[in-house]
């Protein structure tokens, strides 16, 4: 361990780490505000430590925040932590997440954004899209499977949370957060290669990734209704402190710019390491026309893409799913697969996928090899906390995932 941190050039290294985590910084602005920010991130050594990605690899807390609780009097109010996928804001802050602890319900109801947006995403923002609420880059401007204009937002820190106790109806609310991912390439050096996956020519990259996890809406429902209702999740976002961005203007303008509110999605960033597949659209179509019945689709070949990589990696890697992210997507030409680490400085799973990519794909024809069900069961496709809007849709289906990762075998 001390060799590898030391002086390793492995993903341990502790060179490799400042260099990945601090990188960004020679190009930045050295104003006060930005040294203040930094030194307040980063003034602990455990924070810094966390930056580096050393201690979230052996403590959970790498992805919790702190949160207020309050309780029905002020005497059992305490502090706890959070993650982003049960704690997380209402449209325009209002009650958001239901969070059960220590046998009492608690609803979220205030979080503040960071000042600085974490990033800018695209987001299809159409209800009725099986895609509904994935990601794109910026510039993408229109959502490959419903044809919707896609909506661009930018993407704020937690800077602080807020849960009070449920009282009356809210006790009977259920809420499930619709988590979104955004990965970007970032300019560090990757390492490429050609190679054959699932009897397809695949173009691997292996290297430093941005990770952006946010909730972009959520479902709440009430015991009382069967039906839910599905709500943007935002929070307030803080202003700056006085500055100057109010010169020039005339008492009346100030006043209405400290008035208004801006409210938007929060999440959590990491630079990780990972890997990025990359195969040619034509050759996965001509596959995918193959299948038969009557569901078949991108959005199910993809999700249940997703599915059978988020089963197959911890049975390769001995990992939990909430140590790495998997997205798969189509672009006009490709189909884009990202397995990357979910912690800030990364924490070795994509490494090893990307030494053991064969095994994976081995277990990935495995899951959609099964005998037990029709489209999904739990043996296959349907994994624990799998959002209820893929059954609805069809999106699970063994069938089409077959055609496609083992088509070169019929
Ligand atoms: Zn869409
Ligand atoms: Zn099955």
């Amino acid at each position: 361990m001390y060799e590898e941190v030391f002086f390793g050039d492995g993903p341990l290294s502790l060179s490799r780490r400042v260099d990945q985590t601090f990188s960004r910084l020679r190009g930045m602005s050295t104003g006060a505000a930005t040294n203040r920010d930094l030194t307040s991130n980063t003034s602990r050594l455990d924070q810094w430590l966390s930056k580096l990605g050393y201690l979230a690899n052996y403590r959970s807390f790498g992805q919790n925040f702190p949160v207020q609780f309050s309780g029905q009097r002020e005497e059992i109010s305490f502090e706890g932590s959070g993650r982003l996928y049960d704690m997380y804001p209402g449209e325009e802050n209002e009650l958001g997440g239901m969070v059960s602890l220590h046998g009492t319900e608690y609803i979220v109801d205030d979080i503040r954004g960071t000042q600085k947006p974490l990033t800018d995403v695209a987001v299809c923002d159409n209800e009725e899209c099986d895609r509904r609420f994935r990601s794109f880059d910026p510039d993408e401007t229109i959502c490959p499977h419903c044809d919707s204009d896609l909506t661009t937002t930018q993407i704020h820190g937690i800077s602080s949370v807020e849960c009070s106790v449920a009282k009356g109806g809210q006790r009977s609310y259920r809420t499930f957060a619709q988590m979104s991912t955004y990965v970007r390439s970032t300019d560090a050096e990757r390492d490429r290669q050609e190679t054959e996956l699932f009897g397809l020519d695949c173009d691997i990259e292996y290297g430093q990734f941005e990770l952006t996890d946010f909730v972009y809406a959520f479902e709440r429902g009430h015991s009382m209704s069967p039906s839910t209702e599905i709500l943007r999740s935002q929070a307030l976002i803080e202003k700056e402190d006085g500055g100057g961005s109010t010169d020039g203007l005339s008492w009346r303008e100030r006043l209405e710019k400290s008035q208004e509110e801006t409210y938007r999605p929060v999440g959590q960033q990491h630079h990780t390491q990972g890997l990025r597949l990359e195969f040619e659209r034509d050759a996965i179509a001509e596959r995918l026309e193959r299948v038969t019945h009557p569901t078949a689709s991108w959005p199910q070949l993809l999700t249940s893409l997703e599915q059978a990589l988020d089963r197959a990696i911890p049975v390769v890697v001995k990992c939990d799913r909430s140590d790495y992210r998997v997205k798969a997507s189509i672009t006009e030409d490709a189909v884009e697969v990202y397995i990357v680490d979910g912690r800030q400085g990364g924490n070795g799973i994509g490494w090893h996928v990307h030494e053991s990519l064969d095994e994976v794909a081995d277990n990935v024809i495995d899951v959609g090899d099964c005998e037990r069900c029709v489209d999904y069961c739990d043996e296959c496709l349907l994994l624990s906390r799998t959002p209820s809007h893929y059954l609805e849709n069809d999106l699970l289906d063994h069938r089409t995932l077959t055609a496609v990762v083992d088509g070169g075998e019929q």
